[in-house]
C-alpha cells in the first residue's frame, strides 16, 4: 500500500490554490486559505447570477444512509439487489465528521458572497439523485461523513471550486478524478462522466486539471480511515465549476438541472455497461513501477496539447496512479510531480511500487 500521507508537505501548496480543496489525508486544515471575508466581485458580475439559498424544505428530510453496506456480488442474479449509487454532497454536515477526521470539521470548502459550497453542492446532488432514481437505481444521498466501508455500484462526490482575489475573474471550469490506483471500474466511471459533463454543461475544463488532493480525497482513503468507501466501490470526485466565476456560477445556480444531468448521464452510461460480477474490474490497480523511456513531458491533462507539468528524464521512475485511454496518470518518484504520460512513452517494470 502506498504511503501517500508522506507527500503531505507537497499538498500545502495545493491547498492555497483553490478554496475547495477536497481534503486529502494529512493535509493541514487550511483555515488561512479559506476566505475570511466576503469576496467582492465587481458589480457587473453580481447581476449575472442570483443564487437562491436552499430553503429548509429543499433539504432532504433524512440522510437515510444505510448503516450496513449493501451487498454487491453476493446475490445470485435472480436475487440481485438493485443497482445502488452513493451521491455525496461535498462538505455537507462537515462539522459532524468523526473523530478520526476531526481536522476536517472546519473544511467548509469554497465560498461566494455568503454561500458555502455545500449549499450549491446539495442543489446539484439532489437533482443527480432524482435523475438516477428515475432510471430505477437506488441512490444514497451522503453527507461529508461516509459510512464505513461504503459499498455501492458507483460513488460520486459532488463539489464546486472557488478562488479569491483577481483569480476569481479568470479561474473557471470543471474537473474530475478517480482515486489513486483507480480500478478499471473507477476509470470507466471517470471516462463516462468526463464526456457527459462538458457535453451537458458546455463548461470548459479547468486548465490546471485535477489536483493531487482530489485523488487522495479522504473518502477514498480506506487505507487510512474507517469512514471511507470500500476500495472496490467505483468512485469519482467531480468539481462542477467555480462558484467564484460569473459564467460558471450562473450555470451552476441557475441551470442546476443541466449540471446534474451532466453527472447523472455519465453515471447511468457507466452502469449500463457495468458488470457487477466482475470483481477484478473493481480492484485497485498497479503493483509495479513505470519508467520513462526517452523522457518527454508530464502533461496537465490526458491530451498531447495540454500544458506540461514537468519534463521527465529518460529512465525516470514513475508511480502509476490511474489511466485514461492512451495515457497514464503518474507521479514522478522522489519528486512527486503529478501528470499524464502517454502509455507509449513509458515501460512497465517489475520493480515493486516503493512507498513514496
Ligand atoms: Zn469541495
Amino acid at each position: 500500500m502506498l504511503n501517500w500521507p508522506r507527500i503531505a508537505p507537497f499538498l500545502a501548496l495545493a491547498w492555497l490554490l483553490t478554496a475547495c480543496t477536497p481534503t486529502a489525508p494529512l493535509a493541514a486544515v487550511p483555515t488561512a486559505a479559506l476566505p475570511s471575508a466576503t469576496p467582492a466581485p465587481s458589480p457587473t458580475l453580481i447581476a449575472t447570477a442570483t443564487p437562491r439559498p436552499p430553503t429548509a424544505t429543499s433539504l432532504p428530510q433524512a440522510t437515510l444512509v444505510p448503516s450496513a453496506t449493501p451487498p454487491l456480488a453476493s446475490a445470485t442474479p435472480e436475487q440481485a439487489e438493485p443497482l445502488r449509487v452513493g451521491v455525496q454532497v461535498g462538505h455537507w454536515k462537515i462539522e459532524e465528521m468523526p473523530d478520526e477526521q476531526q481536522r476536517l470539521r472546519k473544511a467548509s470548502g469554497a465560498y461566494w458572497r455568503g454561500y458555502d459550497e455545500w449549499e450549491l453542492n446539495i442543489l446539484i446532488a439532489e437533482r443527480v439523485q432524482q435523475q438516477i432514481e428515475a432510471a430505477g437505481v437506488v441512490v444514497d444521498l451522503l453527507p461529508a461523513t461516509v459510512p464505513p466501508g461504503y459499498r455501492a455500484d458507483a460513488f460520486v462526490s459532488v463539489h464546486a471550486d472557488g478562488v479569491t482575489g483577481d483569480a476569481a475573474a479568470v479561474r473557471r471550469g470543471w474537473k474530475l478524478a478517480a482515486p489513486f490506483r483507480a480500478s478499471q471500474a473507477s476509470t470507466a466511471l471517470a471516462e463516462a462522466v468526463s464526456v457527459t459533463y462538458p457535453a451537458a454543461t458546455g463548461l470548459p475544463a479547468d486548465t490546471r486539471g485535477a489536483s493531487f488532493d482530489m485523488r487522495a480525497y479522504y473518502a477514498f482513503s480506506s487505507y487510512r480511515y474507517v469512514y471511507a468507501i470500500a476500495p472496490e466501490t467505483p468512485a469519482i470526485i467531480v468539481e462542477t465549476g467555480f462558484m467564484t466565476h460569473p459564467l460558471d456560477r450562473a450555470l451552476l445556480f441557475d441551470e442546476t438541472e443541466r449540471v446534474a444531468r451532466g453527472i447523472s448521464a455519465g453515471v447511468l452510461e457507466f452502469l449500463a455497461s457495468y458488470d457487477r460480477a466482475d470483481a477484478a474490474a473493481r480492484q485497485p490497480r498497479y503493483t509495479t513501477m513505470l519508467r520513462s523511456a526517452d523522457g518527454g513531458a508530464l502533461r496537465t491533462h490526458a491530451d498531447a496539447n495540454s500544458g506540461s507539468e514537468a519534463m521527465l528524464e529518460p529512465g525516470q521512475r514513475l508511480v502509476p496512479l490511474s489511466e485514461l485511454r492512451d495515457w497514464y496518470l503518474v507521479t514522478s518518484y522522489g519528486i512527486w510531480d503529478i501528470g499524464w504520460v502517454l502509455k507509449s512513452d513509458v515501460v512497465m517494470t517489475d520493480e515493486p511500487l516503493t512507498p513514496p
